[in-house]
This record gives structure tokens, C-alpha cells and sequence, in this order.
């Protein structure tokens, strides 16, 4: 089929479905974005915008925007949660290391400034999927307002409760990994002066070799109003309904008991009226994410926690790379469906890997070269698998 003629539909207008959106659009293909709320809203809190993902921004023209917005980071510093031993004090100098910087921003920011990327026309709200088929050949995608539609073509980005995954043969579903995070954004006069560090570094507080519990804290905002901090901590059971809850702060401070002062200063500033806590989820690697005219990207085939700061970036190459194979094999779509996994399928599994194990990387050593110098747009094409 045509470009012209081929119609696509974007099931989730999340990060990287409205990622796909744009560049799909961009190259004259006709899209439309289907997103489950009413509303776009500004949900979430700080987020690490890699230079792999800034890269996407800059072809989205987006880039400078969050340049003047955002905060670009300067040294990553690894400190050991009970000593303060510093582990790690890694210059970053992402745009001459890695061809574009390393931001922090608000991730409703972000995701404001990528679907507005996208033709708002284009965008349907208050459209949950609730049904998929193929009939005669065709996507019928039904919506639980009764309303239905035909594409050619279905891109599945609908996040880590996706309902469009089950139609991957034996997809497992994520499961709790009995960890937590928290996430609170407040007055950065809360949090008063810390002991002995520089308050604006990106800091990092590890827990022991092989565990997972952090404490994360940085600007995100070039006029330093608002400080974020994020944690990590052991927790059994999720007893609560959806993915987030109610924050826990004594619980942090228990999981943290006989930490540094500036550690535990920082925790204690975290008001429980502005924090909240997270179940962590992770999935076994999918070995595949497409089936026959639907492809799917995101949280939908490879959720991971959140240690890396690099969830967001993954959803955002998906979206890039399938948008730029779609681009390249329109006549062809059952190829461009084999070389966008044999792009992404590796490398979000080995992203994927790395989070779940993430005191291998940049706790006290630095090697991010494999995934801050990706281009999803501009790098090299690996071939299908034949
Ligand atoms: C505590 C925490 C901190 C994080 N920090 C970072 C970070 O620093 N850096 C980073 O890179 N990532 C971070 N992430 C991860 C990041 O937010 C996600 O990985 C990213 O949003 C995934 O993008 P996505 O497009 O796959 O899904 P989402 O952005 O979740 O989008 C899915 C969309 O699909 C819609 N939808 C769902 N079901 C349906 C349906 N049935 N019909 C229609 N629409 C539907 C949803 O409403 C949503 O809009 C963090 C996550 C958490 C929980």
C-alpha cells in the first residue's frame, strides 16, 4: 500500500506514542492518536531526558525549548547511603560526549511538549480501547464508548497495563517486584542547607552492592524553586488499587536506618502531602512485539524501574525508530515491522537487564556509552532478521 492511503492509529497518546505520532506525521502519513483520558494533564514528576532521548527531541524541534526550561547535568555523583563516601563523580558533558546534553525536567512538561508535536486534530480522547480483531484481514479496534475503528495499521503504545499486549502470543504480564518508589517535588527552602555537598548536584545515594535501595535528588528547573527527590525501598506487598498510593515517608526512613545526616535531612523535607509512592513492575524480555499489522512499543513490551532514568527514553526510541521504519518501507510494512525489532527488541532487553541490575552501571564506575550515544533517528539501521 501507498503511503497516501495508509491509514495508522496510535492506540495510548503517553510518551512514546505521541513520539510515533509526530514523526509518522511528519512524513505525511495519516495518523491518529487515540488516547483512554479526557484530557491531557501535567502527571508525574522530574525525569531524566538522556542525550539519546534529547536527540529525538531535537529532531521533534524540541530541543531548544527544553535547553531554556530544563536543567542540564553536570557531574552524576554516586555517594554510599551510610558513609557518604563518594563512589562515583562523573563528568557528564553530554553534547561532547554524546551529541546533546543530559536534561532534567518535569516529565508533564515533556509530555505536553510532545503531543504537542502532534497535529491536535489528530488527537481522540475519551477513546479506551477495549477490544482488538482482524477482520478481513483489517484492524477492528473497538472503543469502550462503542465507537470503532478500521486502520491499516496499529501502533500499541497503551503503557505497563497495556491491553493491546495480550495479543502477543504467551506475552507474561509485569509483575510487583516488591519494591517501591517515591516521588515528591517541593519548596527547595524545605529543604535548608545540606551538611557537606553542594545542594544542586545531581546526587545519588546507593545502597549496598546488590540491592535496591536509592535516594535520588535534583533540580529540574533552571530557577531552583522546586527540589525533586526520588526513592527506592523494599516493600512486600502492593495492597492498593492502580500503580500509585498514598507516600510512606517513616517507611523510607526505616528502610534507611543509620544513613548519612544529609541523607536522611533530604527524606525528612520530602512533605507527605506532595510525595506519593509507586509500585515497581518489571517483565521478562519479549522476544516479539509485533503481529501481523500491529507493532507495539513502551512500557506495553518492556516495563522496567525506574533506576536508570531511562523508561521514558525507551518509549521514545521505540516511537522514533518504529515512525522512521515505517517511513523508510511503507510499500512493505511487514518489513519494516522485522527491522524495527531487530532495532529495538536487544536493546531495550539489555536496558531492561541493566535497570533490574542497576548497581552495574554508574554506582561506581562509568560506562554509558551503548545508551546515551544511540540515535534512533539519525544512527545506523541494523538489518531484519531473515
Ligand atoms: C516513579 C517513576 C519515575 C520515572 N522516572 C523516569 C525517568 O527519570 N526517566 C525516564 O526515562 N523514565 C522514567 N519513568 C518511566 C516513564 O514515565 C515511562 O517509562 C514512560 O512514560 C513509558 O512511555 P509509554 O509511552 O510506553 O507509556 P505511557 O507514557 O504510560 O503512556 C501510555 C498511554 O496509554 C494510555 N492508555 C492506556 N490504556 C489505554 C487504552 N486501553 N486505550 C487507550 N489509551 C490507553 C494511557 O492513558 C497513557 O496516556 C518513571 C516512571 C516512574 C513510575
Amino acid at each position: 500500500m501507498s503511503k497516501a492511503n495508509l491509514k495508522i492509529a496510535v492506540v495510548g497518546a503517553g510518551l512514546g506514542g505521541s513520539t510515533a505520532a509526530a514523526l509518522l506525521q511528519r512524513q505525511g502519513f495519516d495518523t491518529t492518536l487515540y488516547e483512554q483520558a479526557p484530557a491531557f494533564g501535567r502527571v508525574g514528576a522530574a525525569i531524566h531526558l538522556g542525550p539519546n532521548l534529547v536527540k529525538v527531541l531535537r529532531i521533534l524541534g524540541l530541543e531548544q525549548k527544553f535547553l531554556n526550561t530544563s536543567v542540564a547535568m553536570k557531574n552524576w555523583v554516586s555517594r554510599k547511603w551510610d558513609t557518604g563516601e563518594t563512589l562515583l563523580d562523573y563528568e557528564v558533558d553530554g553534547e561532547n560526549r554524546f551529541g546533546a546534553h543530559y536534561l532534567q525536567a518535569h516529565r508533564g512538561d515533556f509530555h505536553a511538549a510532545v503531543t504537542g508535536a502532534v497535529d491536535p486534530e489528530t488527537v481522540v480522547f475519551n477513546k479506551k480501547l477495549v477490544g482488538y480483531e482482524l477482520k478481513d484481514g483489517k484492524p477492528l479496534l473497538t472503543f469502550e464508548d462503542g465507537s470503532t475503528a478500521t486502520p491499516d495499521i496499529v501502533i500499541g503504545a497503551d503503557g505497563v497495563n497495556s491491553k493491546l499486549r495480550t495479543i502477543l502470543a504467551g506475552a507474561p504480564k509485569p509483575v510487583f517486584m516488591k519494591q517501591v518508589a517515591h516521588r515528591s517535588i517541593f519548596p527547595t527552602e524545605l529543604l535548608g542547607k545540606l551538611g557537606d555537598q553542594e545542594t544542586g548536584l545531581y546526587t545519588k545515594w546507593w545502597g549496598e552492592k546488590g540491592e535496591h535501595r536509592m535516594v535520588n535528588h535534583y533540580f529540574f528547573t533552571p530557577d531552583r524553586k522546586e527540589f525533586f527527590v526520588y526513592t527506592s525501598t523494599p516493600r512486600e506487598t502492593w495492597d492498593f488499587e492502580g500503580s500509585s498510593a498514598p507516600a510512606d515517608i517513616e517507611g523510607i526512613l526505616h528502610a534507611f536506618d543509620g544513613a548519612h545526616p544529609d541523607l536522611v535531612q533530604v527524606v525528612k523535607a520530602m512533605p507527605p502531602e506532595r510525595s506519593s509512592m509507586w509500585s515497581q513492575f518489571i517483565c521478562e524480555p519479549l522476544e516479539k512485539w509485533t503481529h501481523g499489522p500491529i507493532a507495539m512499543l513502551g512500557d506495553a513490551v518492556h516495563p522496567m524501574p525506574p533506576y536508570l532514568g531511562q523508561g521514558a527514553a525507551m518509549a521514545v526510541e521505540d516511537g522514533a525508530m518504529l515512525a522512521r521504519c515505517i517511513g523508510a518501507f511503507p510499500d512493505d510494512i511487514d518489513h519494516a515491522f522485522r527491522v524495527y525489532e531487530a532495532n529495538r527488541i536487544a536493546r531495550t532487553a539489555k536496558v531492561q537487564y541493566t535497570a533490574r541490575n542497576h548497581d552495574i552501571w554508574l554506582r561506581d564506575f562509568a560506562d554509558p556509552d551503548w545508551i546515551f550515544g544511540y540515535d534512533a533517528w539519525d544512527g545506523p539501521l541494523e538489518k531484519a532478521v531473515a
